[in-house]
């Protein structure tokens, strides 16, 4: 197969979630804090049933069995020249984080060439200190806004509509303004779904949505209120010359799995108060990637991200990088990873990422889709250039 080096390159990591040093774990912790959907702490926390220890066993013991965690493993074991076991390697880990945490963290990205963080500051809540993330981190920070949490907020209240628009759009503006958020995201996917039409967008919607709730009446009325709040959201980001991220696909437990497909999307974002938005399909809608793709195609400012599918659904790496190629033009998609709590996944997930990138560019010289120039240019724009572009990052 024709080689594509992409060892040298650098990778921006368009999704991420910010995280502190949490020192040295234990297996059970550590499994916890790096397992996809969160371990067992995290349906208790989302308020499940407090597990017994025979089944918080079991649950572990299936995290630890998918092909993402013994993926992880070997290439820790591979960093820190230990045996391929979870007990060396956290021990090599832990040993490393206790005697200097930055410095830790700064070898272990410099060797999967990890440079910038795109980081979705709405998880962990309450948002963790951005001052405080980028002192930890030694790599470039770039904060997006979640209008989740601040919808919560808002709702908290007994403010009437034009208070509740006039302070949504003020803090969001703000974010984009004066708080040095680079971006807008939305969750909606895991709340009401995104079968959002493009005439939510009309001022009455969100007095109507907002009075009903504040009556208790349902009705469909919440799904009416986040449907026109997505609406506005889009439009600063319009105004602020921001991108809009909008998750699509798999997620944790609680993603409502049918009404996350990124073909829901299609009506709201070929609508053409919308089509100048640029906006990231988060996780490109895996394992409905190929829907993203096709939608990054024939949409002018729609973008695929590769995160989540890449590193938790293990080898189906080279399945998405081969499926979202296939329509997306090479020019909008970007590499992420969709790590949170601890620094190990984003590492395990960009190994993966280059890998998988360069043996599916690789493949498509072979079949000559593309000249060995083409390949290497594509391997640089969907690991890094392509964010940038996005982000407008220098
Ligand atoms: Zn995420």
């Amino acid at each position: 197969m024709a080689a594509i080096e992409v060892d040298h390159l650098p990778v921006v990591d368009v999704h991420i979630h910010p995280f502190l040093n949490r020192g040295a774990v234990s297996v059970e912790e550590f499994t916890d804090l790096s397992a996809f959907g969160g371990g067992d702490r995290g349906y208790m926390e989302e308020g499940g049933i407090a597990w017994t220890d025979d089944v918080r066993a079991e649950i572990q013991r299936g995290k630890r069995n998918t092909l993402y965690f013994t993926r992880m493993v070997i290439d820790l074991a591979r960093f820190f020249d230990v045996e391929p076991t979870l007990d060396a390697v956290l021990s090599a880990r832990n040993a490393a984080v206790e005697a200097d945490y930055s410095g830790y963290v700064a070898r272990l990205y410099a060797d999967a060439g990890l440079k910038t963080l795109v980081c979705d500051f709405g998880i962990p809540l309450p948002m963790l200190d951005i001052a405080e993330v980028r002192s930890e981190l030694p790599v470039e920070v770039v904060p997006i806004f979640r209008i989740e949490p601040l919808i919560a907020d808002l709702l908290k209240t007994d403010i009437g509509w034009p208070e509740f628009r006039r302070r949504y759009d003020d803090a969001i503006a703000a974010a984009l303004t004066t708080q040095g958020f680079c971006g807008v995201k939305s969750i909606i996917a895991y709340r009401t779904g995104l079968d959002v039409s493009p005439l939510s967008r009309t001022p009455d919607q969100g007095y109507k949505a907002l009075d009903a709730i504040r009556r208790g009446l349902g009705g469909g009325s919440m799904k009416q209120l986040r449907d026109h709040l997505l609406c506005r959201a889009l439009e600063l980001c319009m105004e602020h010359d921001a991108p809009m991220q909008i998750h699509t696909g798999m997620g944790d437990f609680e993603v409502n799995l049918v009404m996350c497909r990124p073909a829901y999307l299609m009506d709201l974002l070929r609508f053409p108060a919308y089509r100048a938005c640029r906006v990231l399909l988060v996780h490109t809608g895996y394992p409905y990637h190929r829907e993203a793709a096709y939608m990054a195609n024939v949409l002018p400012r729609v973008w695929c991200d590769l995160s989540e599918g890449i590193p938790f659904a293990g080898n189906a790496a080279w399945d998405i990088v081969r499926g979202v190629a296939a329509m997306a033009p090479l020019t909008k998609i970007c590499y992420g990873s969709d790590g949170f709590k601890v620094p190990e996944i984003a590492y395990t997930s960009a190994k993966l990422g280059k890998q998988a990138v360069a043996s599916v560019l690789g493949e498509l010289v072979d079949d000559g889709m593309l000249t060995g120039l083409h390949a290497a240019e594509a391997a640089r724009s969907i690991l890094s250039g392509n964010a940038r572009e996005l982000y407008r990052l220098s």
